[in-house]
């Protein structure tokens, strides 16, 4: 009875490039910039009788990005005028690419994309409430901006969100765009559509002010099961093709606006700017050669070099100073699988922890981590591994020295480890005297032992430990007291 829907989703993201300076002006670009209305001249404040220049920067980042995904360059490529009227855009249009495109085609964890073009961003209006004025900050118009638009064959929020990620981290990999969604430097857009249908697209909505990738995520969420609702009730006509904004108070969706069609904006190519013939502009040349390895190409390497988890490869694939942190102290060691394993371990573990409770990021998102709040040097840091590795130290003894490190910026670990009185006793004859000394103390729990009550190893364990103050080393000492109570 229960009929099947088939979800459909198509992303359009939006990043803001991170280039000096803006997209057709010389104009700062500067998303961090508090002050309104000072990174501005004529050209991006629309005065009349000024004129575009291309930044070549930017081209260069969509080109990267295209080489990427594996996705075609265009030969050939123009702006075109998007024609709106609003605050913001004070031209009256903004200057945007439309027939074609820098990068068609590629893809990103196999979702298939459509294109990727460059335009500019529009400026921010706001409204304060005390004055009850309306303004305009134009820091960010004319920002270099690429939209990617993926084709509609995402299924789910979850394939959605984990797109998005990728897309972001790759950014952050060509040094193309910090991304960072709650600063807004990447906006997504989520197209959702469901079908009693598998072969016919159902009536889609467009929800947009998603400032998270959990907002994704949930918006995705609500609609597909708003949708399915509304179908399951045969109301199927209440979807109506519209804009929808996301309220993050609420977690719902709520309707926007009737979305326009492509031929409201009356496109064309915009005559103040020169065509582009991308193989003869010398600086477009060899951009494939200069890309950086790549997300998926790194994830690949760490998942099959160092046998660490999914989760430990996915955080230093998002982490790139704990990365090389890591390859740099087992640059030496590659052959010793368990000591590269434990040297990852206390990096995903301890080391994170350590740069959480120093307060240098509160957030999830750990991008501000680099060399200097890492503080260890890979030396010393595998140093303290292969103390760890050979039961030099207890996992306390470990932990406690490590912290030590970090506290002092480095340092010599077997130093640290000696001052702290972590080293873990591994002297057998020494042990043996140990176990021997509570033995003698205890001759009615070793009579009781003899009587088959093994429960009382543990306690003569504790014993023994307590007489090497902790740091007798356990697996010795559990060797010695089996072997003594022969
Ligand atoms: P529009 O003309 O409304 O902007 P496009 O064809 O340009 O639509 O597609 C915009 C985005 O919407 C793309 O990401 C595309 O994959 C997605 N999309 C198109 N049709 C659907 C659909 N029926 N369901 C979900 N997403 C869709
Ligand atoms: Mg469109």
């Amino acid at each position: 009875m229960a009929i099947k829907f088939y979800p459909t989703i198509g992303l359009e993201i939006h990043a803001e490039f991170r280039t000096k300076t803006k997209m057709f002006c010389n104009s700062k670009n500067d998303p961090d910039e508090k002050r309104p209305n000072v990174n501005i001249c004529p050209v991006c404040m629309a005065h009349p009788g000024t004129l575009p220049v291309i930044n070549k920067e930017a081209v260069k980042h969509v080109l990267r990005a295209g080489y990427a995904i594996g996705g075609k360059i265009a030969d050939f490529t123009e702006f075109d005028r998007k024609n709106y009227f609003y605050p913001d855009i004070p031209k009256g249009y903004q200057i945007t690419q439309y027939k074609y495109p820098l990068v068609s085609g590629g893809s990103i964890n196999n979702v298939l994309i459509t294109r990727i073009h460059l335009e500019e961003d529009t400026a921010k209006s706001f409204h304060r409430e005390n004055d009850g004025n309306s303004y305009v900050d134009f820091n960010r118009a004319g920002v270099p901006l690429m939209e990617l638009v993926t084709e509609p064959v995402i299924k789910s929020a979850k394939e959605a969100g984990d797109f998005a990620r990728e897309l972001q981290t790759l950014l952050r990999y060509l040094g193309a765009s910090e991304a960072n969604m709650e600063k807004g430097e990447m906006r997504v857009e989520a197209n959702i559509s469901v079908s009693a249908d598998p072969n016919k697209f159902g009536t889609k909505v467009e929800v947009k002010n998603l400032n998270s990738f959990k907002a994704v995520e949930k918006a995705i969420e609500f609609e597909l099961a708003r949708h399915t609702k509304l179908l399951e009730e045969n109301k199927g006509e209440e979807i109506i093709q519209e804009t929808r904004g996301w309220d993050e108070f609420k977690q719902v969706t709520f309707s926007q606006r009737k979305k326009e069609s492509s031929h409201d904006y009356k496109y064309f190519p915009d005559p103040d700017l020169p065509k582009l013939w991308i193989s003869k502009v010398k600086e477009f040349n060899d951009l494939k050669e200069s890309l950086p390895e790549l997300p998926k190409d790194k994830r690949e390497r760490f998942l099959s070099n160092y046998g660490l988890r999914n989760e430990a490869v996915e955080l230093f694939i998002n982490e790139r100073a704990l990365a090389d942190f890591f390859e740099k102290a087992i640059a030496g060691v590659k052959d010793t699988k368990d000591l590269v394993v434990l040297t990852a371990n206390y990096i995903t573990s301890d080391i994170i922890a350590l740069i959480k409770k120093a307060g240098v990021t509160n957030t999830d998102e750990l991008n501000e981590i680099n060399e200097q709040t890492i503080r260890i040097s890979p030396e010393s840091y595998l140093a303290l591994m292969e103390m760890i590795f050979k039961g030099e130290l207890s996992s306390r003894g470990a932990k406690d020295t490590l912290a030590k490190m970090y506290e002092l910026g480095g340092g010599d670990a077997k130093k640290i480890a000696e001052e702290l009185g972590a080293i873990q006793k591994s002297d057998v004859g020494e042990l043996k005297k140990i176990v021997a000394e509570v033995l003698n103390e205890n001759p009615d729990m070793v009579a009781q032992y003899k009587a088959g009550k093994v429960a009382v190893l543990q306690f003569l364990m504790g014993q023994a430990i307590k007489k090497t103050k902790g740091a007798g080393n356990p697996k010795i000492l559990t060797e010695v007291l089996l072997e003594m109570l022969k």
